[in-house]
């Protein structure tokens, strides 16, 4: 008989703590608590058993702790969790184990680095006091520079988010901070804000209580921005993420190219085999058993012209842009013949060249607007 085909997929795990909500975050999370943790922790572990059960040729070559924040899990509770999964076998050559982390205490970087974690992406936001203040991180400045020192130690792979377009910042701000941060870092994340009106501070800037700055010069801060890392060798791969060479996110990338990627815990988001489902996004509905596996059987597979839509959008994102070849073969269609009105529309803007479709690198911020012109 001949054996099943190998399957490779990127693992997602959301630990959905945090220590208390910053002002602009919508994501899923909790306040800490021990006990809690502990059985969370048990309950990861089992759905990550039952998948591996359920798909027995499954392996995993990237990794990824992601909250909330993973940073707030004992040694125990992480050590337990990860040795876990090294112990299935499951694991390939060479995965990319990443673990987020907001700015920690000394040991924890040691502990990650023990525990065979192999990139790590400190969320340091901005080295400005004030703004910290204002988003409600719970670091400064000084402990986000203490902390990637320490990590410098023991890490190679360093990633640090920043956030661009907060109340109150300047051009300044973001030079100040990249130019601090950029030394100790192999990738840099440059998000801009986007409030969801549930968040903190997207209520304040409903009503007016709070005055985000204006679109040209969030587009002069992120240019500034990208001036600056290009300067320094950081190429930019994604709208938002930049990096020296090679040291691009694998894990990340699995998710612009639309390729297999399986969420565990709660409110953790999987695409695997063409059908994308979340998990239930409250830790008691999650631990009563609403995961990976029971979602999966209940989705239905979405309408292939919604997937088109996706791969379309996602892989705009990509500096590199849509590989036209492979959706071509992956949807059955000429994707230059069926979109050539909005292509022509599209020209100055994208262009196509070598079998990819791209957005030009001045005009990368137009991006959602672009991936629009593609919906039929
Ligand atoms: S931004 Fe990160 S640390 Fe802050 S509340 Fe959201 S998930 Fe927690």
């Amino acid at each position: 008989m001949e054996r099943e085909r190998e399957q490779i997929a990127g693992l997602y795990i959301h630990i959905p703590f945090c220590r208390s909500k910053c002002y602009y975050c919508d994501f899923y999370s909790i306040q800490y608590d021990d006990a809690l943790a502990d059985k969370y922790i048990d309950a990861l572990i089992s759905e990550f058993f039952s998948v591996c059960e359920q798909f027995q040729n499954l392996y995993f070559d990237t990794v990824y702790l992601g909250g909330g924040t993973p940073s707030l899990l004992s040694h125990r509770l992480l050590s337990k969790l990860l040795g876990a999964i090294f112990n299935s076998n499951r694991l390939k050559e060479n995965c990319e184990i990443s673990i987020e982390s907001n700015p920690a205490k000394g040991e924890f970087y040691k502990q990650c680095a023990d525990l065979k974690i192999n990139r790590l992406s400190i969320g340091i936001q901005s080295l400005s006091d004030s703004i910290l203040n204002l988003i409600g991180r719970g670091h400064n400045a000084r402990e986000a520079i203490q902390a990637l020192e320490i990590a410098g130690k023991y890490f190679d792979n360093i990633n640090a988010d920043i956030i661009i377009g907060i109340p109150s910042q300047t051009k300044l701000d973001i030079e100040n901070t990249l130019g601090l941060i950029m030394p100790f870092t192999k990738h840099i994340s440059a998000y801009i804000l986007k409030l969801s009106d549930e968040s903190p501070m997207g209520k304040k800037a409903r009503c007016s209580q709070m005055h985000l700055p204006s679109d040209d010069l969030v587009a002069d801060m992120y240019e500034l921005a990208y001036d600056k890392l290009s300067m320094y060798g950081f190429n930019r791969y994604e709208i938002s993420n930049f990096s020296v060479a090679n040291y691009f996110s694998r894990h990340n990338m699995k998710y612009w190219a639309c390729w297999n990627t399986i969420g565990i815990g709660a409110a953790a988001h999987s695409f695997f085999n063409g059908v994308r489902f979340s998990n239930a996004s409250d830790i008691n509905r999650y631990m009563l058993g609403e995961s990976f596996l029971t979602t999966y059987d209940k989705t239905l597979i979405p309408d292939k012209k919604e997937l088109l839509f996706e791969e379309i959008m996602l892989g705009l994102r990509l500096e590199s842009g849509l590989d036209v070849l492979s959706i071509n073969k992956k949807f059955g269609i000429d994707f230059l013949s069926r979109f050539s009105s909005v292509i022509d529309r599209l020209k100055g803007i994208a262009e196509y060249k070598d079998g990819r479709y791209k957005i030009l690198s001045s005009k990368m911020l137009l991006e959602s607007a672009v991936a629009v012109e593609f919906l039929d």
